[in-house]
């Protein structure tokens, strides 16, 4: 097909005045998702007090002269920006405020995300594909999901990506190998200091990772996966940024285009009971992507550690959704 005549895609960010999205945008319109040939249409989200300062981001999206980039319109209103998207990048969240217990921070972003996916359910494409990127994004994410109820649960996914990103270098660091000989690495439950890094599967070019960095890396590479988004945040002054943006990009591609064959990635998705996870939550496990569709791997041996840890960080997620449940409609 002639690329001129190829159909617009069109892509909703909330959060679009900060951080993540302030690199992600910019990705975005140098062809980094869906190729340098395929136009696209962006629509920024923002709360009406940041609209001004989207207005910057949307001028310097603009002076990029960027082919590809067809459509741009800035909205405060979710019913607005979500007509029509065949893809979202849910990343805008409020960050914990002086005095503000975990619950309050669950409630004022569950209420976010209810409304998001209430306008997603009326507004967006039937085919939308959600990746929520906002924290407490596994949580987020199940609200989204139970207030958009004529979508299908599959067609959303929470960003679990940054930390497998960070388990791959990790392992290729502490090897002293490219991080495209790390295949197998999973994350499993919540984004957040609960989640199991899960080295066990993983191999370094084609080796199990455990023979090639030694079994007591095992403990330190846990730890320093889980801590490191506060890491980043202690040397850098700022929370990570570009590598969240990267991240996000790299899911969406994968689900979009696949992953290859006999490999996997993580992805927060809602589990069917896979691996005893109680159905419906929001849980990150190891995918494989084909067609525009992701699978849950199945199958995979845990050890009883591995299995501990997994069931502690469910315990947390289902605690989560204690605090939510008037949102989300449980029985
Ligand atoms: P960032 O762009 O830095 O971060 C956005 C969200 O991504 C935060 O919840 C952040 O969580 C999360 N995040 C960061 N790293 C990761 C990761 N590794 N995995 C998963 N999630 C991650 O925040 P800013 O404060 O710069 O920008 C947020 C913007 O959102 C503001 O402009 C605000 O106005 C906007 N907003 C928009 C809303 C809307 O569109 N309706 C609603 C609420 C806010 P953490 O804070 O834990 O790092």
């Amino acid at each position: 097909m002639d690329d001129k005549a190829k159909l617009p895609v069109t892509i909703a960010i909330s959060g679009a005045a900060g951080q993540i999205s302030y690199s992600l945008l910019f990705r975005l319109i140098a062809g980094d998702l869906l190729g340098p040939h395929q136009p696209i249409v962006l629509r920024l989200l923002e709360v009406p007090q940041a609209i001004g300062q989207l207005e910057g981001v949307a001028m310097e999206l603009e002076d990029f002269a960027s082919p590809i980039l067809v459509g741009l319109s800035c909205h405060s209103d979710p019913l607005e920006a979500f007509k029509a998207v065949d893809l979202a990048f849910l990343v805008g969240a409020r960050p914990r405020g002086p005095g503000m217990e975990r619950g309050d921070l669950l409630e004022v972003n569950a209420e976010i995300f209810a409304e998001q996916g209430r306008a997603l359910n009326a507004v967006a494409k039937r085919s939308v594909k959600v990746l929520v990127v906002g924290n407490p994004v596994n949580t987020n994410t199940l609200i989204a999901i139970r207030n958009a109820p004529d979508l299908d649960a599959s067609q959303f996914s929470g960003m679990t990506r940054l930390d497998h990103n960070r388990a791959v270098s990790l392992l290729a660091r502490a090897s002293q190998r490219p991080c495209t000989s790390v295949e197998g690495v999973i994350i499993w439950g919540n984004h957040s200091t609960s989640q199991y890094p899960d080295v066990h599967h993983a191999t370094i070019n084609g080796r199990p990772a455990l023979e090639c960095v030694g079994k007591d890396f095992e403990a330190s590479f846990i730890e320093t996966v889980r801590r490191r988004g506060a890491e980043v945040i202690r040397v850098r002054g700022k929370s990570s940024a570009a590598s969240g943006a990267h991240a996000a990009l790299c899911q969406m591609r994968d689900w979009l285009r696949g992953t290859p064959k006999g490999s996997w990635t993580s992805m927060a998705v809602v589990s069917d009971g896979s691996y005893g996870i109680t159905q419906g939550l929001v849980f990150s496990f190891p995918v494989e992507t084909h067609d525009g569709h992701w699978r849950i791997v199945e199958g995979l041996a845990l050890d009883a550690a591995s299995a501990a840890l997994i069931k502690a960080s469910e315990s947390e997620l289902l605690q989560e959704r204690d605090l939510v449940r008037h949102l989300i409609d449980l029985p």
